[in-house]
């Protein structure tokens, strides 16, 4: 399969291989990641299109099938021959929340756009309000979650702690308690476009971004149907992107750590060597053994650190396409001139 360079300043459209930009064709994409979300797609189509059209100005819905195993690709597929301003894009395999988003925000051509979960956690009809907040001047408007219902105490705990100590270790403020719901303007979606991450923190990046960013407060209600699709390793591996993608602090600790450890070893030394000969007796055995295991578990795990980073450097310079197109759904909307295999790289 021929392999399309992504160009990322949109001269090319995606969706039509035509030479006009595509942006601003329309006034709102909404941008939504399904993976096996089938149950919930009726309710969140009928809930996403009624507020889009109370707004009075032209709207697609690009719905991303994240490599589903159920029947949401069919489902979708059923949703776009009934209304018109549905894009399906098809991955050709589960690639993970933040891919699927990217893919869908890739193909969007709208001037806003808003991004949103399949399983209506966070609730589109805050969206007018959301515009109000663009037209009065902002190019973001983050939601910010005032209250997590319906989920774990566990998951509350670890996206509290994670938020705090991400705060503290990250280079670039970035602020708490917030998904990927939010509606930004063109202009910020086109520097993101532009970043060549492989390890994606999507939210994170937008907040790089910078320009005019505000806050909307609201409480994220319980998942409509189904369970979530973040297990605890998975959870783990964003963090550890997110900390990676935005902080070199975690290999500053590891050199502390070391002089640290360093200090010790000759403090201990000193008072070993100042002690009289007959003294040092072979009781202290012990006391040796756990300090060399201690030094040795420091250092496996300061190599463990470095080790995140140097996979991230790995990984960025083996330069794989962040995700791979199918296909998109009306297929008219996509030339025989552009075939599946999308990457975000020049
Ligand atoms: N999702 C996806 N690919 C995945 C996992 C999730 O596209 O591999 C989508 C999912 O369908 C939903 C959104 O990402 O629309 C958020 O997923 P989820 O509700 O499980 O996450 P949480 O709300 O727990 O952060
Ligand atoms: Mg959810």
């Amino acid at each position: 399969m021929e392999r399309t360079p992504l160009t990322r300043d949109r001269r090319v459209c995606l969706r039509c291989g035509s030479g006009v930009p595509p942006v601003e064709r329309v006034f709102l994409s909404v941008v939504i990641p399904c993976f096996n979300e089938e149950e919930g797609l009726g309710v969140l189509h009928h809930r996403v299109h009624g507020v889009c059209e109370s707004i009075g100005e032209t709207f697609e819905m690009v719905m991303v099938n994240d490599g589903s195993t159920d029947g949401t690709g069919e489902a979708l597929i059923r949703l776009a021959g009934r209304a018109p301003n549905i894009v399906v894009v098809n991955l050709s395999r589960n690639f993970g929340h933040e891919r699927a988003l990217l893919a869908g925000l890739t193909v969007c051509c709208g001037a806003n756009i808003l991004i949103l979960d399949a399983d209506l956690q966070d609730p589109p009809e805050l969206l007018p309000e959301m515009l109000r907040l663009i037209q009065a001047g902002a190019d973001v408007v983050y939601g910010r979650r005032r209250a997590r219902m319906g989920e774990t105490w566990f998951k509350r705990v670890t996206a509290w702690a994670f938020y705090r100590v991400f705060d503290f270790l990250s280079d670039v403020a970035i602020p708490r308690d917030t998904g990927h719901f939010r509606l930004l303007r063109r202009r910020v979606l086109d520097v993101v476009l532009e970043m060549p991450e492989q390890r994606l923190y999507l939210r994170g990046l937008i907040s790089w971004a910078g320009f005019r960013q505000v806050p909307i407060d609201y409480d994220r209600a319980p998942r409509l149907v189904g369970a979530g699709k973040w297990p605890l390793k998975k959870m783990l591996g964003l963090a550890g992107d997110a900390i990676t993608g935005f902080s070199i602090k975690p290999m500053r600790f590891v050199c502390c750590l070391g002089a640290v450890c360093a200090a010790l070893v000759l403090g201990i030394a000193g008072c070993w060597l100042a002690l009289p000969t007959g003294d040092r007796s072979a009781n202290e055995l012990p006391i040796v053994i756990s300090l060399i295991a201690i030094l040795f578990g420091f250092q496996f795990s300061s190599l463990a650190v470095i080790g995140e980073y140097i996979g991230r450097i790995w990984e960025q310079s083996r330069g794989r396409p962040l995700f791979v197109i199918e296909s998109v759904v009306p297929s008219s909307l996509r030339s025989d001139a552009h075939p599946g295999q999308v990457t975000r790289r020049d």
